[in-house]
């Protein structure tokens, strides 16, 4: 076929694009062509079965996770998706309807964050389905990039959303596959705090190992206080909280009393400080007086 057919089926749904005045040159050529400023976010990131989603996952989630995660980390930067770029591999003998259903969950869930596809490949291989999704992204007008490496001794820790329980081991299913990348969250803070706001990064491994990155880039230490980490509902144990990763919440510095302790960003996401920033290294987690080295806490093979 196959790969024509499939690639007319992109160029067919990329219809919408008139109303995404950067885009030059959609689908159809040998490449796209899109109006950007500069600087601006580069991300790709990929989605295997076997590894990122279980066999027989609906392909409207599978579609909705490739196209989430790298979207988290635009959040992440404080940035705005503009445009994507999809490439697939599908595995041998996947029916032509299931690939057309794929695409169709791709376009939609592209345009349902802003982030119209505007190009893409597919290949048909021996072996699992994988996608893989390259986003191009507007930085903060006025804040610009968010790094990781901006944190300093004395900034307050804070987190969005509730964290732990992301994966139900048993089927498969559960946040991992229908978080929201919070892009809107992302920006108001970016927008609100300004300089304040010292560093950020989403939480895809868990907010040990993660909280242990930010720390590393910026050459401090992290303490989080177990007591204050939100659980997400049905997470008995910070240490889930702690380690099961895949949560795609923002995790930030900010300067002290920039923010009060708890709060909510318009659109009802809570955000919540769960430590600080000393000199030092590492991420450690209190508990009471006992002080446990959580740096490498989480699920690092899950990228
Ligand atoms: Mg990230």
């Amino acid at each position: 076929m196959r790969e024509q057919a499939l690639l007319r089926h992109i160029y067919d749904r990329s219809a919408p694009l008139a109303g995404f005045p950067g885009i030059v040159q959609g689908p159809g050529d040998d490449c796209a062509v899109v109006n950007i400023q500069s600087p601006v976010l580069l991300k790709v990131d990929q989605v295997i079965e076997g590894r990122h989603f279980v066999e027989g996952t609906l392909l409207d989630l599978v579609a909705r996770k490739a196209m989430a995660r790298p979207l988290s980390d635009i959040a992440a930067m404080a940035g705005r998706p503009a445009y994507a770029l999809a490439a697939a591999i599908l595995p041998m003998g996947f029916p032509q309807a299931r690939a057309d259903e794929l695409f169709d969950a791709l376009s939609r869930w592209a345009l349902h964050w802003g982030c119209p596809l505007v190009g893409g490949d597919i290949a048909v291989a021996h072996g699992v389905l994988a996608l893989s999704i390259s986003i191009v992204g507007h930085v903060h007008p006025t804040r610009g990039p968010v790094y990781r490496h901006g944190a300093v001794a004395g900034d307050e820790v804070f987190v969005t959303g509730a964290l732990g329980g992301s994966l139900d081991a048993v089927t498969g299913m559960g946040k991992h596959l229908s978080f929201e990348p919070r892009l809107a969250e992302g920006a108001w803070l970016a927008e609100t705090l300004g300089a304040r706001l010292h560093a950020m990064m989403d939480i895809s491994d868990g907010l040990g190992i993660d909280a242990g990155r930010l720390a590393e880039r910026s050459g401090v230490g992290i303490q989080i206080d177990a007591g204050s980490v939100p659980l997400s509902h049905g997470v008995a144990s910070v240490d889930h909280a702690v380690r099961d990763g895949e949560d795609y919440e923002l995790l930030f510095t900010v300067s002290p009393g920039a923010l009060p302790a708890r709060g909510e960003c318009p659109g009802g996401c809570a955000f919540t400080r769960v430590g600080k920033v000393l000199a030092g290294h590492g991420a450690s987690l209190k508990k009471g007086d006992a002080l446990e080295d959580i740096t490498g806490a989480g699920f690092e093979h899950r990228g």
